[in-house]
C-alpha cells in the first residue's frame, strides 16, 4: 500500500542493457523511491511504474523476450501500470516501426521511425518547454533517435519538433526520444513520479 511506513514508491527500471544506471542515479536523488533494476520477471512483481532505458532496441527486446520479461511486462502495461520508454525504451512500446516488422510491446499507437536524426555522429541536443512536464525550458539530448510520424487519437503530444512528435503520452504510457537521464534536470523523472502516484490514488481511492 502506498504511504505504509518506511516503504517508498517501487519504482522498477528494466536492467538488462542501456542507459539503467543513468535512470537509477535520478531517481536517487527523489526521496521516497525504492529502486528495482528489473532483470527477472519476478521482480515485476509489487512495482508501481517502470522505466524502460535508451541503449538499442533490438537487443533490449531480444533479452527482455529471452528472459520471459516481455509477456508479463505487456499485460502489466495493459492493465495499467505506468510505463516511460526514453529513446530505445520508447522503441519498445511502439505499435509500428517504419521498415521493421516485428515490435516489441506494441502498446504505444505511433508509427515511428528509428534513427531518424541520422546516426552516432547527427546526435544533438537543444532545449524546449515542455508545458505538461515542467515550466522552464529542459535539457534534451538525441543519440540516434527515433521520432514519430503518425499517432492515433488517444496519443496525446507532449512535444512536437518540426511536424514529428518527441515526447508523447498514452494513458499510462509516456515515451520520450530524448534522454532526460543523461541531463541534471529532473523534471521528467518528477514528472513520472508525480503520474505514479496518481494511478495509485486511483487504485486506492
Ligand atoms: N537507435 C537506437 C535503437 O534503435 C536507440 C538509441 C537510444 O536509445 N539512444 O534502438
Amino acid at each position: 500500500m502506498p504511504g505504509e511506513v518506511g516503504k517508498g514508491l517501487q519504482v522498477g527500471v528494466l536492467a538488462l542493457q542501456g542507459s539503467v544506471m543513468e535512470h537509477v542515479q535520478c531517481l536517487q536523488k527523489i526521496p521516497g523511491i525504492d529502486i528495482i533494476q528489473v532483470r527477472k520477471p519476478q521482480q515485476l512483481s509489487g512495482i508501481d511504474g517502470i522505466i524502460l532505458p535508451g541503449g538499442e532496441s533490438t537487443t533490449m527486446g531480444k533479452l527482455a523476450r529471452e528472459l520471459g520479461i516481455l509477456e508479463p511486462l505487456r499485460e502489466l502495461i495493459q492493465d495499467g501500470l505506468p510505463v516511460w520508454g526514453t529513446c530505445a525504451g520508447m522503441i519498445l512500446l511502439a505499435r509500428n516501426i517504419v521498415q521493421q516488422d516485428d515490435v516489441h510491446l506494441g502498446l504505444l499507437d505511433v508509427t515511428l521511425r528509428r534513427n531518424a536524426y541520422g546516426g552516432q555522429l547527427d546526435s544533438f541536443s537543444r532545449t524546449a518547454v515542455i508545458e505538461k512536464i515542467a515550466p522552464h525550458e529542459i535539457p534534451l539530448i538525441f543519440i540516434r533517435a527515433p521520432y514519430i510520424e503518425q499517432w492515433g487519437r488517444e496519443v496525446e503530444v507532449l512535444l512536437e519538433l518540426e511536424g514529428k512528435a518527441v515526447a508523447v503520452k498514452q494513458g499510462n504510457i509516456l515515451a520520450t526520444s530524448f534522454h532526460p537521464e543523461l541531463t541534471d534536470d529532473l523534471s521528467t523523472h518528477r514528472y513520472f513520479i508525480r503520474k505514479i502516484e496518481q494511478s495509485l490514488l486511483r487504485l486506492y481511492l
